[in-house]
């Protein structure tokens, strides 16, 4: 069995159909303190408990809020977006190797790996890591060419797709035209 780390319900789709065309068991764990307000995690919850019953898949869930968790996790790094979300995959991946050491998985994966959005080589490099440093393989594979299939399963099955990634900071950045042009410059400064 392998467990994979759950983001939300629209990311999880191709992934899924990926895994049960080769036969591969997997197990889903939601674990997503950096969804914030609560109003959106709860949204996110309930699309993801939409494909659980859809699906017919097996999810380990924490519904814990993680606001006041992850204020403090990225405290000092909030305002340099690359080490924020190196901090937020990291403590993911971290608890979701933990989880998969406690049921015995053969491997863990996440739905991270789906997004186009996402750090997509950040996220990968941080497994692979987690996975040395832990002894459980990390079960690699490149999601995004799926991409389209997935969105557009979630379209067809009606769920919720959110607009943003998941913290008040990555909404302020979907939406804030200020914040987008500061954000630019400095991953410019960055290259
Ligand atoms: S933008 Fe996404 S990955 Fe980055 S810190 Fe926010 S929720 Fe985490």
């Amino acid at each position: 069995m392998i467990l994979i780390h759950v983001c939300c319900g629209p990311c999880l789709l191709y992934p899924l159909a990926w895994f049960r065309e080769r036969g591969i068991e997997v197990v889903g764990y939601f674990y997503n303190p950096n969804i914030h307000p609560y109003r959106e995690f709860k949204a996110r919850i309930k699309a993801l408990e939409e494909v659980e019953a859809l699906k017919g898949l097996n999810i380990l869930w924490d519904k814990n809020y993680g606001l006041r968790w992850f204020i403090k996790e990225t405290l000092m790094v909030w305002e340099n977006p690359q080490k924020r979300c190196e901090r937020c995959y990291v403590v993911r991946l971290k608890q979701t190797v933990k989880k998969a050491l406690e049921l015995k998985a053969e491997a863990f994966t996440t739905t991270l790996l789906y997004s186009i959005y996402q750090r997509h080589n950040l996220i990968r490099e941080i497994a692979e890591d987690l996975s040395h440093k832990y002894k459980i393989p990390f079960f690699y594979e490149d999601f995004r060419k799926g991409y389209q299939l997935g969105q557009q399963e979630a379209l067809n099955i009606g769920i919720y797709r959110q607009a943003y990634c998941g913290c008040v900071f990555s909404e302020e950045e979907r939406y804030s035209k200020t914040r987008k042009k500061e954000l630019n410059k400095s991953l410019k400064k960055e290259e």
